[in-house]
């Protein structure tokens, strides 16, 4: 079994893409009521070198020499990756030594650090966050480390943009009755324009979140707010069933391990009817290296942090 690898995960835009979770779980500056992984349990700022950066490399270099391949080798995982001191390292090893392009999924809370802007700045594709449009609402949405600031963090994509030649892409959490007002979404969208991403993507609750009260915005009211963030957005909605892939229990247990996936989804990645896949779970649910469980009005499969912390 992979210790900091999982997947490849199907993923709508990114293709196949190999998760390297470079946190420990879970270990976040920030602790979103949206966020898949349960309440985070303590936020930091304090940026560490755990795991070894050098473990990591060595289980992805085994991986791709046993003639794995992935379309993306990312940089995310159970928190939020540049709180690793040498995110940077693994970035520029994935360019120099494989033919993988990289990926760094980062809420952007440390952006406002140039070091963690300067190692970002390796990756081929960075995407980062945007919920909020003011310290107040940072804090309701994202329920951050008390010493981060809004417009510091803002100033930092700013001032990654003008470096950055990579694809820049931008998500945007939507959240009824919280950040969904016209004149709230279109403070985001301002504020996202200001610093040109090259795509954004609204999203909204469709895995059990966090915060269990929040719920989804409907598609009618994510269509509406599309158009004020201007040419390049788009919606995420559900989640990706374009790529598939040949059904084992490792494949499985890898796609869920860090993030819980509807068994709806689940059956169209591996092909499946539901019920040919309830079959083919059961010896993994007897063992309890997975489980199944209802959210957001339908049933989910998680297994490992994701599982623990239902
Ligand atoms: S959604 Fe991402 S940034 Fe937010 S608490 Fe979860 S891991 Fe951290």
């Amino acid at each position: 079994m992979m210790k900091y690898l999982f997947g490849p995960v199907p993923s709508r835009r990114y293709g196949r893409s190999l998760g390297v979770d470079l946190a420990v779980p879970k270990t976040c500056t920030l602790s979103c009521r949206f966020c898949q992984l349960g309440p985070t349990p303590h936020t930091t700022v304090t940026r560490t070198a755990i795991p070894d950066i050098d473990a990591v490399w060595a289980e992805l270099r085994e991986w791709l020499a046993q003639g794995n391949t992935a379309d993306y080798i990312t940089a995310s995982g159970s928190g939020e990756p540049t709180l690793h001191l040498h995110f940077g390292d693994l970035l520029r090893r994935v360019r120099d030594e494989t033919d993988c392009r990289s990926l760094l999924l980062s809420n952007g809370s440390l952006f406002f650090l140039p070091e963690v802007r300067r190692d970002a700045c390796v990756a081929d594709v960075v995407k980062v966050s945007l919920h909020a449009w003011d310290q107040a609402s940072f804090e309701t949405v994202n329920r951050p480390h008390p010493s981060l600031r809004f417009q510091a963090i803002l100033d930092g994509y700013r001032a990654f943009r003008e470096t950055f030649t990579g694809r820049l892409d931008v998500e945007v959490f939507l959240i009824p009755g919280v950040n969904d007002r016209d004149d709230q979404a279109g403070k985001i969208a301002a504020l996202t324009a200001s610093f040109a991403p090259d795509s954004v993507t609204l999203n909204t609750s469709v895995r059990p979140p966090a915060d269990s009260s929040i719920t989804p915005c409907s598609q009618e009211r994510l269509e509406a707010l599309l158009p004020l963030f201007g040419p390049h957005a788009h919606l995420g909605g559900k989640e990706p069933q374009n790529v598939t892939m040949t059904y084992s229990q490792e494949a499985l247990v890898g796609l869920v391990e860090r993030h819980p996936v509807s068994l709806s989804s689940l059956a169209a990645t591996f092909e499946k009817t539901e019920d040919e896949l309830r079959a083919l779970l059961q010896p993994l649910l007897e063992r309890g290296d997975i489980r199944l469980f209802p959210a957001v009005g339908r049933l989910f499969v998680g297994g490992g942090y994701a599982a623990r912390n239902k």
